[in-house]
């Protein structure tokens, strides 16, 4: 086990807020990547100007010049978007006629999937390591755990993080991670947004992670694990594709849960039992597997490199973490 792990025990929703650790060897910006070929250099935080991008945590306007070009390149490559209606807030429940609906392949109810999705690592034994909401403040404390062990993983991130702590998302990137989209305000379902509204949401998630890195994001995951095929055609013919997490059965999915931790709603011993009940699963996979879990929290950074990541490491017959798009280049010969 970790020997700084914060014990179980303090890891709820009415735990204190520890220091934010400061983030360690802040990449300089003109630093050029080595790792990938002609990767251009990184830009200056000072070209980030939150004010040149749209509101925080909301669904971005669809009237603006950006995304008005993003429709038309959309549109320009010739991949049919289906004309299947927005679902409505509230999920399966509230949509049982879309819901039994099996030609629109809604992921969220029944956990429909198409060929261009990735939710699981191609071998046996390999965890496709994801963390997704970030960046936020409790990050550096994540990446440091990886840097120790070294560990790469895969960040679905927020635009309206990113814009918020674009140095973090740096740091990300120059340590070896990898950055995917994960739309710009995560604040509603994919699948109960129109057309345009999705093309705002990937494109600002998109254009953030370009202006700050220098690179841009070709992965995607739907909020929620929200997806249906006309969410799918979108991101497809935004050069995005879908990664989603494994799941096991029309219900069930490996998640820990972590997300609710801060709020209440589960407690830390819980998300240990649904991580066995992960590695149980996972263990009669004949593939590798992807796990929901969350860096936006003090807590579910704390869970991840107190327990579960140490736990992973320790397993017998020994585990390979690596980032999703890692993964899927080492496929059984
Ligand atoms: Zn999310």
């Amino acid at each position: 086990m970790n020997p700084t792990a914060v014990p179980l025990s303090q890891i709820g929703s009415t735990e204190s807020s520890s220091p934010t650790p400061t983030l360690q060897g802040t990449p300089a910006s003109g630093t050029v990547p080595t790792f990938l070929p002609n990767a251009p250099p990184l830009p200056a935080l000072s070209s980030i100007i939150p004010s040149q991008y749209p509101k925080l945590d909301v669904v971005p306007p669809t009237d603006s010049p950006e995304v008005q070009q993003w429709i038309l390149d959309v549109q320009s490559t010739g991949i049919q978007i289906p004309s299947i209606s927005v679902t409505q807030p509230g999920g399966c429940p509230n949509n049982t006629q879309a819901a039994a609906d099996t030609t629109r392949c809604w992921w969220t109810c029944g956990g429909c999937v198409r060929e261009t999705d990735v939710s699981d690592c191609p071998t046996k034994n390999t965890w496709g390591l994801t963390y997704d909401d970030g960046p936020a403040f409790y990050t550096p404390n994540l990446l440091s755990y990886l840097d120790q062990n070294e560990l790469k993983s895969t960040f679905f991130v927020i635009g309206s993080r990113a814009v918020s702590f674009p140095a973090i998302l740096q740091a990300e990137y120059i340590g070896q991670h990898h950055i995917s989209v994960h739309t710009w305000s995560h604040s509603a379902p994919l699948t109960t947004l129109t057309n345009e509204q999705i093309i705002a949401e990937l494109g600002w998630c998109k254009k953030i992670i370009k202006d700050v890195l220098g690179v841009t994001p070709n992965t995607m995951r739907p909020p929620f694990g929200d997806i249906d095929d006309r969410v799918r055609a979108i991101s497809l013919a935004m050069g995005l594709t879908p990664i989603m997490w494994t799941r096991i059965s029309a219900t069930a999915t490996l998640d820990t849960g972590d997300f609710y931790i801060s709020s209440g709603a589960i407690t830390s011993a819980q998300v240990l039992q649904n991580w066995e009940y992960i590695m149980g699963n996972a263990s009669v996979l004949n593939t590798g597997f992807i796990v929901l879990e969350h860096d936006l929290f003090q807590q579910s950074v704390e869970i991840a490199t107190g327990y579960i990541l140490p736990d992973a490491l320790a397993r017998t017959p020994k585990l390979t973490l690596q980032p999703v798009i890692t993964c899927l280049n080492h496929r059984d010969k």
